[in-house]
């Protein structure tokens, strides 16, 4: 009899417990995000306000920007700590030339998510990153390791979908895309870039990991084009 009393316990406990989660599933905060910032030094400070104003053509004493729009890239390669040592540098190598034309701030991403869907934060959320050009100003990015080769996993689509939902929650996020679909924002309002001339053409992160981080932040209504 005893047996029994607690078999049906553990059945009661089990059964709320799954119930309590597939409920705070659908609005989920509770993400972990992992700390391991970059060096946002007095240099890179610099050099992201002066992206601001050569670039947007917009003119502030700090770093900080209102982003409305998340987009979402792969790094192409590399580690956590590879693409984290990269981003490091304030200044950006040589040998990205098109871009060092137009500014010596160094590329990164306010997050990087690893295969397992570990997510890393990079800076703070609302510091500028060198990562979409014409809406750096207004879009948080989000680095995904992997590459056309090594596709990103189920893992990465449930992390990046779930950092969008903490993220919409805290700003008024309009605009969810993927690094490919940027150039679709080139001559609207939300594209600032000075030189018209410069863009470049990506294929990050993929069409079906689009396809899947929208389908589980359907209920956001998110926009994919301007
Ligand atoms: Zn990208």
């Amino acid at each position: 009899m005893q047996k029994l009393t607690q078999l049906l316990l553990i059945f009661i406990l089990a059964f709320s417990s799954n119930a309590l989660f597939a409920t705070s599933n659908v609005n989920d905060t509770a993400i972990n995000i992992i700390q391991l910032p970059i060096n946002y030094s007095k240099e890179r400070t610099d050099l992201s306000i002066e992206y601001l104003k050569n670039r947007h053509g917009i003119t502030q004493s700090t770093p900080v920007i209102k982003p409305v729009m998340i987009v979402l890239h792969f790094t192409d390669g590399g580690t956590i700590k590879s693409i984290h040592d990269y981003f490091n540098s304030p200044t950006i190598e040589d040998s990205r030339a098109i871009n060092k034309r137009v500014s010596a701030l160094n590329v990164g991403s306010q997050f990087l998510i690893d295969r397992d869907g570990k997510i890393y934060q990079l800076m703070p959320d609302n510091y500028l990153a060198r990562h979409a050009i014409g809406l750096n100003y207004c879009a948080i990015g989000v680095e995904n390791i992997g590459s056309d080769k090594n596709p990103l996993t189920e893992e990465q689509v449930i992390a990046n979908a779930g950092l969008v939902r903490h993220l919409a929650k805290k700003y008024k996020i309009e605009y969810l895309i993927g690094h490919s679909e940027y150039t679709a924002f080139k001559n609207t309002a939300l594209w600032k870039e000075t030189d018209p001339k410069y863009i470049t053409y990506k294929s990050d992160p993929g069409k079906k990991f689009m396809e899947g981080v929208r389908a589980l932040t359907k209920d956001l209504n998110l926009k994919s084009n301007p």
